[in-house]
């Protein structure tokens, strides 16, 4: 299964069904639920999934016995906001003490037979079709019960076995340039500087599509704490700096507005990677010389953060795609990169209850402006 297919395939909500009667939805909220679920927002389950009533009784058992057997629903159809019919199908589980409910869309292949079947019914079709449009369901189910196995065993694995060659290949360029394994020719250095090179490419390529695997199916967890936001600024641009020197390009701030937004909070780690997203972008996509500027001004409960550049600017019927999955404007001369930065800035974002919006003028420069919850 390529990446690309599997990130196609999680199209799972997870629901925190604690409060009796009542829905939250805990990670992202997948396109197929828009408008009938937001997170952290409570709903009423017999109104958003009706299917689901008795379903939900049965497992309420599971949950108050804290017992860790998953729970399986029977496959349900149902029409969501944008007029079509999605294929469903809950699990309701225990994890680690804590009360959980999948909602999981099985597909449009799933979909189509679906509708086939009930399009036979109402015609009335003999019951020799009908059988075996059934046993083709069933089939399809079965398919998509093993895509969603493929995926958990998918970031497991990943994570583990991609890494553990990078390891390898950093420590043994390191020893070689540093020269501790015999002397080195120029050209013999060039290479290893290449190798090194193109594995750390491949490791940010690595952790992009685990983080966006994690992030869609909701198993992502934000660590927020307060912290300034100046140092957290200052962190990021000395990371980049040695991305700007390369170029001659001037990274500024805005001083004056930073002592403004003297606190954050939100995950440390993930708003440096916001940052760093935006800022490694705004250097990549200007000329040598150019410059790079961040500001942040406080708004009544939000922080605004603009990263903003000289750079060769984004087409407007561009503005909206590039934060999709994949997406780039590619231009001959353009290096590496999968097109997923943005895709994973927007969503961590967002899952801080956050949001994010770009302003550009094609041959003048970008502004990428995002803003964040300013409390606690
Ligand atoms: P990548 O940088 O790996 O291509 P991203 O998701 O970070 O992927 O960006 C998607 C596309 O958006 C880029 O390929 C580029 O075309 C466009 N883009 C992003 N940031 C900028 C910027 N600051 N200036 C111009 N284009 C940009």
């Amino acid at each position: 299964m390529t990446a690309s297919s599997l990130l196609a395939a999680i199209e799972i909500a997870v629901f925190d069904p604690s409060s009796r009667g009542t829905l939250t939805l805990t990670g992202l909220c997948p396109d197929w639920l828009k408008g009938l679920a937001e997170p952290g927002v409570p709903i009423a389950a017999e109104e958003v999934f009706p299917f689901l009533t008795g379903f939900l009784e049965v497992a309420a058992t599971i949950w108050n016995d804290r017992e860790q057997r998953p729970l399986l629903s029977d496959i349900w159809v149902q029409t969501n906001r944008d007029g079509d019919d999605i294929a469903l199908r809950a699990t309701a589980a225990t994890v680690e003490g804590m009360p959980f409910l999948l909602i999981q869309r099985l597909g449009e292949e799933f979909e189509e037979r679906q509708s086939a079947l009930q399009r036979s019914r109402d015609r009335g079709l003999d019951n020799e079709r009908l059988e075996r449009i059934a046993r083709e369901l069933s089939l399809a189910t079965a398919e998509a019960e093993k895509t969603v196995q493929e995926k958990s065993d998918f970031l497991a694995g990943m994570s583990h076995d991609l890494r553990t060659p990078l390891n390898a290949m950093f420590g043994f360029t390191t020893i070689l340039l540093q020269e501790r394994a015999g002397s080195l020719n120029l050209k013999q250095r060039g290479y290893l500087e290449q190798i090194r090179h193109a594995a750390e490419h491949l490791q940010s390529l690595i952790s992009d599509i685990l983080d966006l695997s994690r992030i869609e199916a909701g198993f992502l967890d934000l660590r927020a704490e307060e912290f300034p936001l100046e140092d957290a600024l200052g962190e990021v641009i000395e990371t980049i700096a040695p991305l700007a020197d390369a170029k001659a390009i001037r990274v500024c701030c805005a001083p004056a507005d930073l002592r403004v937004a003297q606190a954050i909070y939100a995950d440390r780690t993930r708003f440096l990677q916001i940052l760093f997203n935006l800022l490694s972008n705004a250097i990549k996509f200007t000329s040598r010389g150019g410059t790079v500027s961040v500001s942040a001004t406080t708004l009544p409960g939000e922080v605004e953060i603009s990263v903003a550049d000289t750079g060769r600017g984004i087409p407007p019927e561009e503005l909206t795609a590039i934060f999709g999955k994949f997406h780039q404007v590619r231009l001959p001369g353009d290096g590496g990169g999968a097109g997923l930065g943005l895709t994973i800035t927007r969503r961590l974002v967002e899952q801080h209850g956050g949001e994010i919006r770009v302003e550009s003028v094609p041959g003048s420069g970008s502004r990428f402006i995002f803003r964040l919850p300013f409390r606690r």
